[in-house]
């Protein structure tokens, strides 16, 4: 929808703290300081928040898909308290290894979201910790910015300047409420 402003957003190391030994429980999810009133900021100010994440753990057997969905639903209720709303949550369950086209960088969950959302992925900010969230928006034409949360400061560390980079969520949410 033209004039429509979207935010794509990576789950783990973004919206709250990531772990090595997977994101398994409704307990383990925890909010990073400050990410839901960023996202009610961006909310508020009009903007779609989608959310696009790899969650790699059901296929691994980890965890399964109503574990995930209650995950997922307690992370919309945490930002709908918060005063935000998210308009799409997306997920990969597949192994790196499975070839799917949805697993990122592959693009098959932001044409998804394109879809379902009626919102073209170009040009809109992607926001991410990881290289892969990265080459992701950029094979789409998304515009990719780094947060040094989660896995973020190492993954600056490697691109050194190719993207902008941001502390965290709230850094982003302000910097594009102030770009109008
Ligand atoms: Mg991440
Ligand atoms: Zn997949």
């Amino acid at each position: 929808m033209a004039g429509e402003r979207l935010v794509i957003v990576d789950r783990d190391g973004v919206i709250n703290e990531d772990s090595i030994d997977y994101i398994k429980s409704v307990a383990e999810w925890r909010p990073i300081p400050g990410s839901l009133e960023a996202i009610a900021l961006l909310s508020n100010a009009g903007w779609s928040v989608a959310v696009v994440t790899n969650q790699s753990g059901v296929a691994r057997g980890l965890f399964d898909e109503a574990t995930l969905a209650a995950i997922h639903r307690h992370m919309n209720d945490r930002v709908y308290a918060a005063g935000g709303a998210l308009a799409g949550i997306y997920y990969c369950p597949h192994l790196p290894d499975a070839g799917c086209e949805c697993r990122k960088p592959r693009p098959g969950m932001l044409r998804a979201l394109e879809r379902e959302l009626g919102i073209s992925v170009r040009g809109a900010p992607f926001v991410g910790d990881r290289l892969s969230d990265i080459d992701a928006a950029e094979a789409v034409g998304a515009k990719p910015i780094l947060v040094r949360t989660g896995t973020g400061a190492a993954t600056e560390a490697m691109l050194g300047g190719r993207v902008p980079v941001f502390d965290d969520l709230q850094a982003v949410a302000k910097s594009l409420l102030t770009e109008g």
